[in-house]
């Protein structure tokens, strides 16, 4: 993902970092106080935030706290006063670099690209890409491999794929995943879950990502 989150409040320093981010080849999306911000992240995904420290609305840090408690996104604080990124590195705020105005723009790309290296090197391997759907070509792909599903092993395993680590009961699978849920039985739930472990099975027998909650239902392995 090259989604990046500019938030800056002064337009000539926001235009000169996106036109070098898209020269670098990241997306930008550029917003100008800490509350534009907030929003976006929590319904937008970016791989990283450059973060203005003086910003007319909150200060960057707080800014900063806020994004923690909602996501791991890597934060580059922008600063013109380096006295004050050394006290609030000190505090563990949860940044990931900073760069002092004046800075380049090539120093901040080199910037986020040695961050982006580290993150998405370091990072465990998601749900996502252990399974990729295909919802147009009705594919799920597994570690690489496709599946042969039948049609409601694939809607059963795109419904769990989606929330890893969601417990659903029976009945939400029936729900969601059948067309005619009336008609169905709870053990038809069940019956799918074992035809599909074992096509599962087939591809990575040392692993078993569907887990079974006793009295619950189930899910899939985070
Ligand atoms: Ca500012």
């Amino acid at each position: 993902m090259r989604n990046i989150l500019l938030v800056e409040d002064e337009p000539s320093i926001a235009d000169n970092i996106v036109y070098a981010l898209k020269t670098e080849g990241f997306t930008p999306t550029w917003c100008q106080t800490g509350r534009d911000a907030l929003q976006r992240l929590a319904t937008e995904s970016f791989a990283l935030v450059i973060l203005d420290v003086g910003l007319p609305d909150m200060n960057g840090f707080d800014v900063c706290r806020k994004i923690r408690t909602i996501s791991n996104v890597p934060v580059v604080f922008v600063t013109a006063r380096k006295d004050e990124i050394d006290r609030v590195v000190g505090l563990e705020i949860g940044a990931d670099d900073y760069v002092v105005k004046p800075f380049t723009p090539r120093e901040l790309t080199a910037r986020i690209r040695a961050i982006l290296r580290r993150t998405e090197s370091t990072s465990p391997t998601p749900a996502a890409a252990v399974f990729a759907v295909d919802g147009e070509r009705c594919e799920i792909r597994y570690y690489g491999a496709p599946l042969q599903l039948t049609r409601y092993e694939f809607r059963l395993l795109k419904v769990l794929s989606q929330k890893p680590g969601r417990v659903y009961s029976r009945d939400q699978l029936m729900e969601l995943a059948w067309e005619e849920p009336d008609t169905a039985l709870d053990r038809t739930v069940d019956a799918h879950i074992k035809t599909l472990r074992a096509k599962l099975r087939a591809v990575r027998d040392d692993e078993d990502p569907i887990r079974t909650h006793r009295g619950l239902g189930y899910s899939l392995k985070e």
